[in-house]
């Protein structure tokens, strides 16, 4: 491995990533205009055993859930969330033609929407009334208490003079942020 040509390292980076988000290896000789047995090679160097047939199973929700953040993972979760979210609805629209009130956020009824629309509305209001300190950097403290899963929302907003949404995306940020720093780590120690 340490005399190998920089040409053949960077094609077993490549083929390794290409391989890691799913790609079998007929896609990814393709994708790198090489011999399908050449990729095979690369695959075995970088530690993949075996041929790659099975396209690993990328983009279900499922492998989603069980921690990868590849790309087609994340569209595959947003579509289904999207599609939970659509039969939701789908059901509690046919519910209330059906003459079965089902009341909540997602039932079509004039009384529920507009609940639905005072909640929203309130809760902006609320966190834009106090938010003072729009557009500052974020402290230290602050990220702490953003993180802190005791307290809702909305709650942080107002002690911070912030609005929800900006509490709402540093808290993701910030999750996202110590994601990325524990696998690293765990990288480290592995
Ligand atoms: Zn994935
Ligand atoms: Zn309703």
């Amino acid at each position: 491995m340490a005399n190998q040509r920089p040409r053949t390292a960077q094609q077993l980076a490549r083929v390794a990533e290409l391989r890691e988000r799913g790609m079998t290896g007929p896609q990814i000789a393709k994708e790198m205009r090489l011999s399908t047995t050449r990729v095979e090679v690369l695959l075995r160097q970088a530690g993949f055993s075996g041929k790659v047939k099975q396209p690993e199973r990328h983009g279900i929700p499922a492998r989603w859930k069980a921690g990868c953040r590849c790309e087609l993972c994340k569209n595959a979760r947003r579509d289904y969330r999207q599609a939970e979210y659509q039969n939701a609805r789908k059901r509690a629209i046919d519910a209330w033609e059906a003459g079965e009130h089902s009341p909540g956020p997602l039932c079509p009824c004039p009384a529920c929407r507009k609940a639905a629309a005072v909640t929203l509305s309130a809760r902006l209001e609320r966190t834009q009334a106090c938010a003072v300190e729009h557009g500052q950097p974020w402290t230290a403290d602050e990220d702490e208490k953003a993180l802190d899963r005791r307290f809702k929302i909305e709650d942080i907003a107002r002690s911070l003079g912030r609005t929800y949404a900006a509490v709402a995306n540093r808290r993701r940020y910030l999750a996202r942020k110590r994601k990325t720093q524990r696998d690293q780590d765990d990288t480290l120690e592995s």
